[in-house]
């Protein structure tokens, strides 16, 4: 673990599940300790992460407290990093690593008060770990630097895990470098229309759209945009939520094999592919 690699929120967890640690007389500081510490804290991304699972803040909060109840306790003793909550750290420290962001758009709004011109950044960003995992955020404020920090967090809470395959007939290679199928997104008056294409295509889409399936990690689609374009707001939340159908989709066994359909991180660099070499059935048949 390399604390300075730590987010400032992470720092502040990890410093605060030590504080409560002691205060419980326990010696051990443990991913207990720690997310009762990530859920106090009141602008963190735990939080919001419960409110869109549904989840009642108060009754995570004192189950939390329960767990940490049942804990030994043992006085004057000193603290030391527990083993799960070192592993847990390292993970999430991997995955933090894997992530990246991008400024899809920067939008000035001017507006005129009684005391003058005020100005304000509407921002857009993407992140994603280029293996399946793509969010998308936006923030409004003053100054642009804080604003695009809020955007990257809005995108990270809005992470969702993508389904790619081999979804283009002319290919068959058995990676699941492209989409498994065709997906629409919408936003606003912008309609995208994604399709899987052969291996070696690239990417044939518009720039914004580029931008969104590169950090996704597909690497090979057409694609189609119709509507205002130039608002690209709209264009990046149309790719997203086009991609959004992925994970909604139903798909049968059959489908999945045919097609290579995986959710999520491949690793593609170590995937194995299942397919036979393309001569295996000629000779086959010559045998
Ligand atoms: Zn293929």
């Amino acid at each position: 673990m390399r604390m300075d690699k730590l987010t400032v929120k992470s720092q502040e967890a990890l410093a605060q599940s030590d504080v409560i640690a002691r205060k419980r007389g326990h010696q051990e500081v443990t991913s207990l300790h720690m997310l009762s510490a990530l859920a106090a804290q009141e602008d963190g991304t735990v939080r919001p992460l419960l409110a869109r699972a549904g989840v009642s803040k108060e009754a995570v909060l004192s189950a939390i407290d329960k767990a940490l109840d049942s804990r030994p306790k043992v006085s004057g003793a000193d603290t030391y990093l527990g083993k799960d909550l070192k592993k847990l750290m390292d993970e999430a420290q991997a995955q933090a690593d894997q992530l990246k962001d991008e400024v899809i758009d920067v939008n000035i709004v001017q507006r005129m008060t009684d005391s003058g011109r005020r100005v304000k950044f509407r921002i857009t960003c993407v992140v994603g770990n280029g293996d399946g995992f793509i969010g998308i955020g936006r923030c409004k404020g003053k100054e642009v630097g804080p604003s695009i920090r809020k955007a990257i967090d809005n995108a990270k809470l809005n992470i969702i895990e993508i389904k790619r395959g081999c979804g283009s007939w002319e290919c068959g290679c058995g990676t699941p470098h492209s989409l498994p199928f065709e997906v629409m997104g919408k936003s606003g008056s912008v309609e995208v229309i994604l399709k899987p294409a052969p291996r070696g295509i690239t990417l044939a889409v518009g720039d914004v759209a580029k931008s969104i399936l590169t950090l996704a990690g597909v690497k090979d689609s057409w694609g189609y945009a119709k509507g205002h374009t130039k608002t690209t707001v709209n264009y990046a939340q149309a790719t997203y939520n086009a991609l959004k159908k992925t994970t909604q989709m139903r798909v049968t066994e059959d489908q999945e094999k045919r097609l290579k359909i995986v959710s999520g991180p491949v690793q593609m660099h170590v995937a194995q592919t299942s397919v036979e070499p393309a001569s295996a059935p000629m000779e086959a048949k010559g045998a």
